[in-house]
């Protein structure tokens, strides 16, 4: 297996092994995959990205701010080395900050554009199995956001809204939120923002609740949500909140939400072995279609191609079957369920396994409604009470695994398998 390594040099593809001496920050996850891209993880764009401490730090901080009459031929624009943010505040009026290698921190970039500075590139999630999805208009930022960890506390990984390009610049347009109020230094905010939520208590475990929405800007400071997503005025500033990632943050770049999971975090989550056992050790108590009496096999990825040990699942009742025809109405397509009864849809069940999703470890007794992906019962509910952003000023619930919206109250439902038959 290989993947790739963010270790400062440009593409480096190494081995899992040598990853593993590597200290690891944490994985910035998008929800929507269930553990890859649909045509496949590659190089820079994959459905995660594992953060790494790098081998020379490549962190940048704030040295000094200055007005300029024109911002294009200053010279911190103009040097390609120089790491500089220019505000525009008129057509002949900007504040360029210039910024000063840190050998304190490791940055990360994150954004659409495919271009070297971005270490991930993260395209407009599509909810659903994404076979044919196309996306007609991006609303992510090609340079999107960055993310600075300090490289002897791996715990403090902040975020800011905005990434350098090319040329390691950041250019605010005239029309982009700003401010510089009296001793305050300058700030702002980009188009559709960076929104992050902590969440409230520890993921880990499953008993943290969602936590507010919150925007961040380019300098790092956190706001109250604007009253919608690229509305001009700012929120007001929320001192009490920080930008430092904690495990289970997520961050909502506007057409991509991602799971940021710290490294210490994932030590208490399932890996991704551990997962494919519970499947075994359901498949091995060889659960049974109840009508076609047929053994059922739960698949780790879903088989476009119809089989018969595909189990699926009763969306009302839970009750877990094969594939047959027993109570089908032909004209709506809604299907009794032979063991209870019940009239509605069905959906073919499939694990959950990306396992950064996860709150906590055993069986996936429970799924999703009404995309049918597995998980633990604490996992299915932390994710039910969790609001993504979703249009210009909406939330809704949604299956990590493929970002459907969850319907129905509670948006999920314990599963009924009918195995070990005596
Ligand atoms: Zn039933
Ligand atoms: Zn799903």
């Amino acid at each position: 297996m290989e993947f790739l390594c963010a270790d400062g040099s440009e593409f480096a593809t190494v081995t899992e092994e040598d990853c593993e001496k590597k200290a690891k920050y944490g994985e910035l996850v998008i929800l929507g995959y269930n553990g890859y891209l649909p045509l496949g993880d590659r190089g820079r764009r994959r459905s995660k990205f594992v953060l790494y401490k790098r081998t020379d730090a490549n962190g940048v901080k704030k040295s000094k701010d200055y007005l300029v009459q024109s911002p294009q031929n200053s010279r911190a624009i103009l040097d390609t080395n120089q790491h500089s943010i220019s505000y525009t505040l008129s057509r002949n009026q900007a504040v360029i900050v210039e910024y000063k290698e840190d050998a304190e921190t490791d940055m990360f970039q994150v954004g659409r554009s495919s271009e070297s500075p971005i270490d991930f590139v993260v395209m407009d999630t599509l909810p659903g199995d994404k076979k044919d999805a196309k996306v007609m208009q991006s609303t992510i930022s090609r340079f999107a956001c960055r993310l600075l960890v300090n490289r002897n506390e791996s715990s403090k990984a902040r975020i800011f809204a905005a990434g350098f390009d090319s040329s390691r610049n950041i250019f605010l347009g005239e029309k982009a939120t700003k401010w510089k109020d009296d001793n305050v230094e300058i700030d702002g905010l980009t188009t559709n923002g960076v929104l992050i939520m902590h969440p409230k208590g520890q993921f880990c475990g499953g008993n943290a609740q969602c936590g507010l929405w919150r925007e961040c800007s380019v300098g790092g400071d956190i706001f109250s949500l604007r009253d919608s997503r690229s509305a001009q005025q700012k929120g007001h500033k929320v001192t009490e909140e920080s930008n430092i990632l904690q495990d289970g943050t997520l961050i909502d770049l506007c057409g991509a939400t991602l799971l940021w999971r710290s490294s210490e975090g994932l030590q208490h989550s399932p890996t991704k072995r551990d997962l494919e056992k519970l499947i075994d050790e359901i498949n091995a108590g060889r659960p049974q279609c109840p009508v076609g009496l047929n053994t059922l096999v739960i698949p780790r990825k879903v088989s476009l191609v119809e089989k018969m040990n595909q189990p699926y699942v009763y969306l009302n009742c839970g009750h877990v079957q094969g594939h047959h025809d027993w109570g089908q109405d032909k004209q709506t397509g809604a299907r009794r369920c032979p063991m209870c009864f019940q009239v509605g849809p069905i959906e073919t069940l499939c694990m959950g396994v990306e396992p950064a999703f996860y709150v906590d470890s055993g069986p996936p007794t429970y799924c999703f409604n009404p995309c049918g992906h597995m998980a633990t019962e604490k996992t299915v509910k932390y994710w039910a009470n969790v609001d993504i952003p979703y249009g210009t000023n909406g939330f809704q619930s949604v299956c990590p695994f493929c970002a459907t919206p969850l319907s129905g109250c509670p948006g999920y439902l314990r599963l009924i398998f009918q195995d070990n038959l005596d």
